[in-house]
């Protein structure tokens, strides 16, 4: 095969376009990306997808976008999961939305929408405040009644971005992260490939630029920044409903956590968090859902930022030491999710694997003084569980770091 494309930008849009191009295998796909693929927008939005919630006004072609794109979501998800070989495929949230009224005047404006939702034929319900609390009980008892939207869902986008490039990487797709695009490299009035930050040139058939809010930098497309911003808690009782008022939305996701979002800030490229966002949405989530008030914010503590920091050490020392004997063609490749059983971290080498049952104890009174041998000790005692995979291609160490059962531990 040669024809090349290249794909500019690693975020859902670009790592989608991609993944396709590179499963057509009409081309060979470079991806370039001046992070990490996925740590953007993509990593930082709330997952809705909700073509009648947003639905405006006046936005009837963008509407109808959404809505086709929902449709095919689902096997979008499918295809993906499986070019991901994900072990629990990427679903949409079967349980729709609601909309509620928290504020008197806010219940005319969500009977206004209701009507005009109502007059499209689109499947939505009114409920009145038991029937709201019915469907959600830790909804706020002063709530004004709301709408019921069955066809609206949220994905796990975190998840999607991560099976994203692994499908892509997977097809045989060539991922360059840390490399910023400089500029398009054009010839005779033909885009014929990309200028590199270094000033090099890369030859390509074809290029997409798919670089968000940077869009304007390599093509002028009118495209500007929004500020958003959004926090992250831990449920104490759990929310099963995506719930929105007028101002924010609540998502209740998977793995135990709650996303509240967003603010929507004309200020450019600012992109820190401030405390007048911070404030805005928690009044508006604690009017909606009063049982936020004793969530937890999602920081790690210093003591885990120690743990964690160890145990990676230990791992990837292991790795490149005694994995591969420090061989500079071998690499190590780390992964780090959070599932629900906390934190998995999986650290492969290109080794030709060990046997566990032989590792001396670094407690024998003949080891006690040594420096070295008690990486593998020191792991066990921080996580839940340490295992290893032994393949062809080397050996892969599993870590769960489960912060939940740490905690009650020490209790
Ligand atoms: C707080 C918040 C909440 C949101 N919630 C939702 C939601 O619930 N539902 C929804 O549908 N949307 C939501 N969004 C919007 C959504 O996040 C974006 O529309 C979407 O992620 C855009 O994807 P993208 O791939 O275009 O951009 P990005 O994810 O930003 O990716 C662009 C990538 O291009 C890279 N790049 C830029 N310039 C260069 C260069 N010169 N060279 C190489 N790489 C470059 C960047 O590093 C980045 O990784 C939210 C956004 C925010 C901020």
């Amino acid at each position: 095969m040669n024809h090349k494309t290249i794909v500019v930008g690693g975020g859902i849009v670009g790592l989608s376009i991609a993944w396709e191009l590179v499963r057509s295998n009409q081309t060979e796909v470079f991806l370039y990306e001046k992070k990490q693929v996925g740590s953007q927008a993509s990593w930082t939005a709330g997952g809705m997808l909700a073509p009648i919630s947003e639905l405006g006004f006046q936005e009837d072609d963008i509407f109808e976008f959404g809505r086709a794109n929902l449709f095919v979501y689902k096997e979008y998800l499918h295809r993906v999961s499986i070019d991901a070989n994900l072990q629990l495929p990427l679903e949409l949230d079967p349980n729709g939305a609601l909309i509620v009224a928290t504020r008197r005047d806010d219940k005319d404006v969500l009977i206004r929408q209701f009507e005009f939702y109502k007059k499209r034929n689109l499947n939505v319900q009114w409920l009145q405040t038991n029937e709201l609390r019915e469907k959600e009980h830790l909804l706020s008892p002063t709530v004004y009644g709301g709408i019921y939207i069955p066809e609206d869902t949220q994905i796990e986008n975190r998840e999607l971005c991560l099976a994203l490039k692994q499908a892509f990487l997977n097809c045989g797709g060539n991922l360059v992260e840390h490399a910023a695009v400089y500029s398009l490299y054009v010839e005779d009035s033909m885009c014929r490939g990309i200028t590199l930050d270094s000033n090099r040139n890369v030859l390509a058939d074809g290029v997409v630029v798919a670089t968000g809010s940077w869009a304007n930098y390599l093509k002028d497309m009118k495209i500007r920044p929004v500020k958003g911003q959004l926090l992250i808690l831990e449920m104490k009782e759990k929310l099963t409903h995506v719930v929105r008022s007028p101002r924010i939305y609540l998502s209740p996701k998977s793995n135990n956590t709650l996303k509240v979002g967003a603010t929507s800030e004309e200020v450019g490229f600012e992109n820190y968090p401030t405390a007048g966002g911070m404030l805005d949405l928690l009044k508006y989530a604690w009017e909606t859902a009063p049982c936020i008030y004793d969530y937890k914010f999602l920081e790690l503590d210093k003591k885990e930022i120690y743990d964690l920091h160890l145990v990676m050490v230990e791992a990837v020392t292991n790795a490149i030491v005694h994995g591969n004997k420090l061989d500079g063609e071998k690499s190590v490749h780390v992964t780090c999710r959070i599932t629900e059983d906390g934190l998995l971290l999986e650290v492969e080498d290109q080794g030709n694997g060990f046997d566990p049952t032989v590792i001396p104890s670094p407690l024998d009174a003949e080891n006690l003084l040594k420096v070295t041998g008690r990486g593998i000790f020191l792991m066990k005692q921080i996580a839940q569980n340490v295992s290893y995979r032994f393949s062809t291609h080397g050996t892969a160490l599993q870590i769960v770091l489960n912060r939940k059962k740490k905690q009650n531990q020490t209790e």
